[in-house]
């Protein structure tokens, strides 16, 4: 007999920084990029709500026969320039304001490398370490189904986040297509290829932010060749971008996950860690350099730091101790607002998420464009494409950068909120 059984779960992962609302801090940097656009008041005021935000409590299954109910959120932040794009986030510390934090920055992030699409994103309140894969499948199925009504190729479209993956799109997909009656593979991104996904999504955005490593290099007269990089975070952003730096020819002395990781200054050879891990797959356990905890990772003497895991990293507390030359963001949200000033006057560059990490949607994207055509690219084709727009982009924002005297972080902002302000006024208020 089924029981039904309250939703708090035991937490195996570090909780988040206390007093940091990744919410607040996205609209500070809103608030800063709108003072030095001039943004008429009004205009401001309707980019700093999401535009509608769905919470759904769900109940699921458990393989022991219980029920238990979870919590899950959609929030879109903004339609102007096209159907909303974000991912789907399994991770026992989301929170509404966390999602509606991540859904405004896909908003910038989609303008800046300027794709017609609004920004949303999703979470579940869950720890998917602790589920079953039949409990994930019920999990996400039922979820899916809960937000359905918001979801669509022509309005809102998934793609994966932290703790999930494209299986997990596959059965998102499958669930909103059999409600319809027929398949509908441009409803998500990040699929499987076997049905309909993009070649080179999966490394999309790891590969991303090499491409804007190399980028931001080159502007110093540099190379990646022989660079020394950290990595907070060894999932499919981390993970990914480890393995490209080390075939870019840069040495990667430093990774981890939320457990933990190691440092070895001589570098870490990427692919040999996954044979390595202990039976539980921890990354501290490799053996293939000093265990180090991930904070410690941030404060170690590497000329990239590149944190790919979570909010809220880098922050006033420990800023001032980052030894790194320069600090590519692969998490969304990693370093606060104070930490950014703190980076800035002790002459660390910074590249922010909304352009460093745009490189998985940007094929995410593409992905959606051969859904709806029903006709698909070649890997190399996608590459290829993904790494113009990157290129591009970074161009102007480091233009912007240059000829405004601001950091890279605002001056991403400019184009991006500029390019949705413009498009929420050309179009006017409805009615
Ligand atoms: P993932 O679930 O594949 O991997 C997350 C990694 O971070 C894991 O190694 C995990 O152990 C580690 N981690 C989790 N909590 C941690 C903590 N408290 N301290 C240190 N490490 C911790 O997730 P992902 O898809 O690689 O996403 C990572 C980040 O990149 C997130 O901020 C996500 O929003 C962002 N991002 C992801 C994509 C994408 O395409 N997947 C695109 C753009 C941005």
């Amino acid at each position: 007999m089924s029981t039904l059984t309250q939703t708090p779960m035991s937490l195996s992962l570090p909780l988040p920084i206390e007093g940091i609302n990744p919410y607040q801090n996205a609209l500070k940097q809103l608030d800063t990029a709108a003072r030095y656009l001039e943004l008429d008041p009004g205009l401001h005021e309707v980019l700093k709500y999401p535009q509608s935000e769905l919470t759904v409590n769900f109940p699921v299954k458990m393989d022991n026969g219980t029920t238990r109910v979870f919590t899950g959120y959609r929030v879109k932040h903004n339609t102007s320039r096209g159907p909303s794009k974000g991912g789907i986030r399994y991770s026992p510390n989301a929170s509404i304001d966390e999602i509606r934090a991540l859904a405004m920055w896909m908003t910038w992030k989609c303008a800046i490398v300027n794709i017609p699409f609004g920004g949303a994103k999703g979470g579940v309140i869950c720890d998917p370490r602790e589920l079953s894969m039949n409990e994930k499948e019920r999990l996400t199925r039922r979820y899916a189904s809960e937000i359905s009504i918001i979801l669509g190729p022509n309005t809102d479209i998934p793609a994966p986040d932290m703790g999930t993956n494209p299986q997990i799109m596959a059965w998102i997909m499958d669930t909103y297509s059999m409600a319809q009656g027929r398949t509908i593979p441009a409803v998500v991104t990040g699929k499987p290829v076997a049905i309909g996904g993009s070649e080179g999504r999966n490394e999309a955005t790891g590969r991303g932010i090499v491409c804007i490593a190399r980028e931001a290099v080159k502007e110093m007269g540099l190379s990646l060749m022989g660079m020394k990089v950290a990595i907070q975070g060894f999932g499919n952003v981390g993970g990914i971008a480890a393995l490209i730096f080390q075939e870019a020819g840069a040495k990667v002395v430093a990774v981890s996950d939320a457990f933990g990781g190691v440092y070895n200054p001589a570098g870490i050879d990427i692919p040999s860690i996954k044979h390595l891990m202990g039976q539980d797959g921890k990354l501290g356990e490799c053996g293939l350099g000093e265990r180090i905890t991930p904070k410690q990772l941030l404060e170690l003497p590497v000329d990239l730091l590149i944190p790919a895991a979570i909010e809220n990293q880098i922050t006033a507390e420990n800023a001032g101790r980052i030894r790194a030359k320069m600090v590519i963001e692969g998490a969304n949200g990693p370093t606060t607002p104070d930490a950014d000033v703190i980076l800035r006057d002790r002459g660390i560059i910074l590249i922010p998420d909304v352009l460093a990490n745009a490189g998985g949607v940007v094929v995410s994207y593409f992905e959606w464009v051969q859904d709806l055509q029903f006709f698909f690219w070649q890997e190399a084709e996608v590459i290829a494409k993904m790494e113009a727009i990157l290129i591009r982009s970074y161009a102007e924002v480091s233009k912007m950068a240059q000829t405004q005297g601001i950091d890279m972080r605002l001056a991403a902002y400019l184009i991006g909120v500029k390019r949705v302000a413009d498009a929420t006024t050309i179009r006017g208020i409805y009615p």
